[in-house]
């Protein structure tokens, strides 16, 4: 039977790298139908709506999406992606190949994953004004003054929930189990700043301390976020899975990405219990839109990412091997990893080695 999988192009550069991407991975043969429902811009024009209903159906009735990046236009679809169908873990590997830019001066064997909460934290859109906070009394636990005295000023609430963290951490000890048995330490790294947040960030902690003891097979550590920053550029070698709220998520998962060879090769997947879709960790790159030259390796190893979801494991190796292989040589390479190859040379090259 054939898997169904919505392609979302989204917008600016975004759409030069997805093109090429699903045509490379189309060509595998596998049997998947790739359904593109009207969202953004060409919904606009059709239905004057960025995401009707027909795309939220489509979209719910798929097995998974491949989703590009948006700057507004496909934002809608996105948000329903993921509070919507409730895709509460972020998975963003940061693994080196061979031939990358990388600024690290050994940056070979670095390969680790960080598995960001996608839900809560500071990323649920509640802001205000500081007076707005005056009815609770609210004041600044060390300086005691109250909070509305700092007018004018705004606010950002995080909430951390016990559902939220409890599902994405037992995410994240699965994910290291699993790479454990493919010859990975079984290590999970907390990161949070459980000092100065007792009470959100220490509550994410300890539910993850709490969930180390299910897991006596995997090796479990925590660490205050700033000081984890600094080892994941250090020692990125001793890292294996990383869980963390969503906003330390977001940041570092780009941080590792600059390690590893820049956001071109960062692909990203996000999964709740019952959908997934994937996506590059990049944004959009208005800047080099029209010029077909965005690195489709992030496009294409979320595909792989996607694959491996729909159960085509051979098919993701096969991807992953071919793109390695071109970096290894370091031919064909975009502009971003020092070449001057266009996407859609790449994506050629990645089709000869391939071979379809
Ligand atoms: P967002 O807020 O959505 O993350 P942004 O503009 O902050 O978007 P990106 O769109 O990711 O960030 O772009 C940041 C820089 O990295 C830009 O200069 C862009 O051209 C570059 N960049 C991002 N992705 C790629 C890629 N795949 N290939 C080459 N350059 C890229």
């Amino acid at each position: 039977m054939k898997r169904r999988v919505v392609v979302i192009e989204g917008e600016d550069a975004s759409p030069e790298a997805m093109r090429p991407s699903v045509e490379v991975i189309d060509s595998l043969g596998l049997p998947i139908e790739w359904i593109r429902p009207p969202v953004g811009r060409p919904a606009l024009e059709s239905h004057g709506d960025l995401f009707p209903e027909e795309a939220r159906a489509a979209i719910d009735a798929a097995d998974a999406t491949f989703f590009g990046s948006t700057s507004g236009p496909s934002a809608p679809a996105l948000l329903h992606l993921r509070w919507g169908l409730g895709t509460y873990a972020n998975v963003r590997p940061a693994r080196y190949l061979e031939g990358a830019r990388s600024p690290l001066a050994e940056p070979a064997g670095v390969d680790f994953i960080i598995v960001r909460e996608n839900l809560e934290d500071l990323y649920m859109g509640i802001e205000g004004e500081v007076e707005a906070l005056d009815v609770l009394s609210l004041e600044n636990r060390f300086s005691h003054r109250p909070i509305s005295d700092m007018a004018p000023a705004r606010f950002a609430l995080k909430v951390i929930s016990e559902e939220g963290s409890r599902n994405v951490i037992r995410f994240a000890f699965d994910l290291a189990r699993r790479r454990r048995a493919e010859g990975h330490p079984g290590r999970l790294t907390c990161a949070t700043k459980y000092n100065m947040l007792p009470r959100s960030d220490g509550f994410f902690r300890d539910i993850a301390v709490e969930l180390a003891a299910e897991y006596p097979d995997i090796e479990f550590e925590s660490f205050i976020i700033d000081d984890f920053g600094h080892r994941m550029v250090l020692h990125p070698h001793a890292l294996d899975v990383v869980v963390m709220p969503n906003l330390y998520g977001d940041v570092m998962s780009d941080t590792a990405a600059g390690l590893v060879g820049g956001l071109g090769l960062a692909p990203s997947g996000c999964y709740g219990d019952d959908y997934a879709y994937f996506e590059s960790a990049h944004g959009t790159a208005p800047d080099i839109a029209g010029r077909n030259v965005i690195n489709p390796t992030a496009t294409l190893l979320s595909g792989a990412m996607l694959l491996d979801h729909l159960g085509f494991g051979d098919a993701a190796a096969a991807l992953r091997t071919a793109i390695e292989a071109l970096y290894a040589e370091g031919k064909e390479l975009t502009p971003d990893q020092g070449g001057v190859a266009t996407t859609t040379a790449f994506c050629e090259a990645v089709r000869g080695r391939l071979g379809t």
